[in-house]
């Protein structure tokens, strides 16, 4: 019989360079086909012939405190990465604009303090990690994570959507950056889809 694997590993919408000078060729190349690759190919295997076989990854995630840490680690890392590479394009960059502005001024005074707020996550999750623009009930809120942890897992400390996520693991950053993770950040900015991240706020 046929069995039909539940995550798969997204394309890229760009090439593995096409995020020079900010991203190299070959830390994407490694990122995308090994560590993502990996997450994906071990989530499928922790999820093959148990009760969350079929679920979609955000059901899995809900709840996964009750889960093995190899669904926690494996289903964070499918899900974080397929956003982290959504979040990015060679044409990303500038500022965003209408409703997803507003909440950012709304919530941080503006889009400098939010950017400050954002950097500082991320360049002071100890060890590996993410930093968030998270969307609670009650606005938007900037968080980190351990690990392959996320906004979407009952263990976050804050919990909701995702709209913006940056990956701190050294894999994401060290082959051009070396241990100078802030250089990095920073050259974040020069890449984030805002109308990706728009679309994930919502109005
Ligand atoms: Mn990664």
């Amino acid at each position: 019989f046929i069995t039909e694997m539940a995550f798969e590993l997204p394309d890229l919408k760009y090439d593995y360079n096409a995020l020079e000078p900010y991203i190299d060729g070959r830390t994407m190349e490694i990122h995308h086909s090994k560590h993502h690759g990996g997450y994906t190919s071990k989530l499928n295997d922790a999820v093959s012939g148990t009760d969350l076989e079929g679920l979609d990854i955000e059901a899995i995630l809900k709840n996964v405190s009750t889960q093995s840490a190899g669904v926690r680690n494996n289903g964070g890392g499918y899900f974080n990465h397929n956003l982290f590479w959504e979040v990015m394009s060679p044409n990303g960059g500038g500022t965003p604009d209408g409703d997803l502005l507003d909440a950012i001024n709304s919530a941080f005074g503006s889009f400098d303090a939010f950017k400050e707020k954002f950097s500082t996550a991320a360049a002071t999750r100890f060890g590996s990690g993410w930093a968030w623009l998270v969307k609670t009930d009650s606005g938007l809120v900037v968080s980190s994570t351990p690990n392959q942890d996320n906004p979407l897992m009952d263990v976050a400390d804050v919990k909701g959507t995702p709209v913006l996520g940056l990956d701190v693991w050294e894999h994401a950053y060290y082959l051009n950056y070396q241990n100078r993770r802030p250089e990095y950040i920073e050259a974040f900015w020069n890449i984030i889809n805002w109308k990706e991240v728009s679309n994930r706020f919502g109005s």
